[in-house]
């Protein structure tokens, strides 16, 4: 209902609130687990259509508009997985601790629905987490023929920043950061 609202305005320029309540009310969950399987990575979760698509991003979201962080497409997971923390046994499927690293809500930022920009491949999103706030962009990259090859990138907002956020290490939930968490099993 407001997508006149929006198509008027580009809010990486304008100081004018992006309307975020209105879809605030769907609810739309998003997380990022910091996750030190055989290589330590973070999985960023967006929910879209009942289920989380899933990224692996093996250095982790940044704040700076100027870093593109690959970002490779993996399997959905559930909504119940964005409330998981703990270690994964040895043996299992991505064997590991795991940490929530971030949590929140989002907003779709495009006049078309989540699973349309997924589709085109081209996502935007106004991330409202503890850590992660603001415009971010969910890219599918045309890298050669990997059709899983992603680019997670913050866009120019009045969150954007060069601090590094992963300095921000621990989990949100437990407050105990990945060498913690593999030490409580
Ligand atoms: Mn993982």
């Amino acid at each position: 209902m407001l997508s006149e609202y929006r198509k008027k305005r580009d809010f990486s320029i304008t100081p004018e609130p992006m309307p975020v309540r209105e879809k605030i009310g769907k609810t739309n969950i998003f997380v990022v687990q910091q996750h030190d399987a055989r290589r330590m990575h973070y999985d960023f979760r967006i929910e879209i259509d009942g289920v989380l698509k899933s990224w692996a991003v093996p250095k982790g979201p940044s704040m700076n508009p100027k870093d593109k962080r690959l970002a490779v497409l993996t399997e959905d997971h559930p909504i119940e997985y964005s409330d998981f923390e703990g270690v994964i046994p040895e043996g299992e499927y991505g064997a590991g601790p795991v940490i929530i690293w971030d949590k929140g809500i989002f907003a779709n930022a495009k006049e078309y629905s989540l699973s349309e920009a997924f589709e085109k491949g081209h996502i935007e999103i106004f991330l409202k987490g503890e850590k992660l706030k603001g415009l971010f962009s969910i890219i599918k990259a045309k890298l050669g023929h990997e059709e899983k090859n992603w680019l997670l990138v913050k866009m120019k907002d009045e969150f954007a920043s060069e601090q590094d956020i992963l300095e921000k290490n621990k989990s949100i939930i437990s407050g105990k950061d990945i060498e913690e968490m593999k030490a409580s099993k």
